[in-house]
């Protein structure tokens, strides 16, 4: 019986964001979850979200009827274009299928149980992630039973990419494995491989005959242009790649609770490509039919009214410059404010991470100081949500910083 049902550690993240509503301190800060603040600290609805808002009001013939077992059609379609180009020839040739998902959390989930039960190697079948990574990646693989391993990614010492760890470890990794690569603004670090190490990526993997799954929750968000922030995925299409893609609107819309996402499935160009994603999206539907039924209606509605709304979208993109706009002020402001004060360590790399997260650098014990003395919160590792920080707190938390430095 249940008796014997040992108790389960508390969800890090959210358990601090319990922590951080109890605080009573009115100078506390929170720089945990990665969602959007704006100057104030308040959550903002994108005001394009709002107008999409209103044509859906207005629109006689919405009703809450289910929608197909893969999803809203005109979202999942404007996704694939989002995503791979409008022009992607993998859109062209019929190659990839679709289906809307619980977000990206959804879409990742998606992916992994579908490879479960389809994705056949020779020794066991390996998910590698980048250490560190996005902790939930891990329950979701090993949920589904496929077993999980680290490649490494983050350099302590430049606090930037450990290329040659990376490379390194894909190469030693057993014929088939599947990598999780984050398509950009990698969470929690904030840093991102540059085109030419992509290409090197991409080499390895194929040469390996690795199965690459791209993780996308970010796109808009680290450099402001959708395009750029794509760029990783495109070539890798480009390369004739067969590969997953997981793609989140919670960040880019704002509409994390709404549960907005979409699972793609991508095959290699062939003469039969087009079956082959056929049976793919056949199976997809069984799995996707048993485990939610159909996708909720209104983010994807919601996001397919400015996906296929010519002014709508560049008024997206026009919020989007807006939030990865402050944010990059944010991190300015914060280097040059701990340059100033001359607090111990370099601090180039706030400004070179893009994208919601920084990984400060800072220990676990300064981690725990600045929450005890100065009520700011944040995840052990050191990272922070660039989107926490504003012109209100942001002396405040530098000043934070360098006292739990110096300690
Ligand atoms: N992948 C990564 C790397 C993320 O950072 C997130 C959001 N924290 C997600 C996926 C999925 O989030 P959601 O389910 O809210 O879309």
């Amino acid at each position: 019986n249940a008796e014997t049902v040992p108790q389960a550690p508390e969800d890090a993240l959210f358990g601090l964001m319990a922590a951080f509503r109890r605080d009573t301190d009115p100078k506390k800060v929170d720089l945990g979850i990665g969602a959007y603040r704006d100057d104030n600290a308040k959550p903002w609805v994108l005001p394009v979200v709002k107008q999409a808002e209103d044509v859906l009001r207005k629109d006689p013939n919405l009703n809450h009827e289910y929608l197909p077992i893969a999803g809203l059609p005109e979202f999942t379609s404007a996704s694939q274009k989002l995503v791979l180009g409008a022009d992607s020839p993998a859109i062209k040739e019929k190659r990839i299928t679709s289906l809307q998902t619980i977000s990206g959390t959804g879409a990742v989930h998606l992916g992994a149980l579908f490879l479960s039960k389809f994705y056949k190697t020779k020794s066991e079948r390996t998910a590698y992630f980048s250490d560190p990574t996005w902790p939930n990646h891990f329950q979701i693989f090993s949920n589904v039973g496929i077993s999980t391993q680290t490649y490494p990614y983050f350099s302590k010492q430049t606090k930037g990419l450990d290329f040659e760890g990376m490379i390194g470890s894909i190469k030693s990794a057993a014929e088939g494995s599947i990598i999780v690569l984050h398509a950009c603004a990698h969470n929690p670090t904030g840093v991102d491989p540059t085109q030419e190490q992509w290409k090197e990526i991409a080499n390895v993997i194929k040469e390996k005959k690795h199965f690459p799954f791209f993780d996308t929750a970010y796109q808009g968000f680290a450099s402001g242009d959708l395009a750029n922030d794509a760029w990783a995925i495109r070539y890798f299409i480009e390369q004739g790649f067969e590969t997953c893609i997981a793609q989140s609107y919670a960040k880019n819309f704002g509409l994390y609770g709404e549960r907005a996402g979409c699972f793609h499935f991508v095959t290699s160009p062939s003469s039969d490509a087009e079956s082959t994603v056929s049976r793919v999206a056949s199976q997809l539907a069984i799995l996707q039919r048993s485990e939610i039924s159909n996708p909720p209606a209104y983010g994807a509605r919601i996001a397919s009214t400015v996906l296929n709304d010519k002014e709508l979208f560049a008024e997206w993109e026009a919020n989007l410059r807006t939030m990865s706009g402050r944010i990059i002020d944010m991190r300015k402001a914060l280097r040059s404010k701990l340059e100033e004060a001359g607090t111990p360590g370099k601090w180039n790399h706030i400004t070179e991470q893009i994208g919601m997260f920084s990984f400060t650098g800072l220990t676990e014990q300064q981690v725990l100081k600045l929450r005890e003395d100065s009520h700011v919160y944040m995840t052990k590792n050191g990272r922070i949500s660039m989107a926490g920080l504003n012109t209100h707190n942001i002396d405040y938390f530098a000043k934070a910083v360098d006292k739990a430095v110096r300690a």
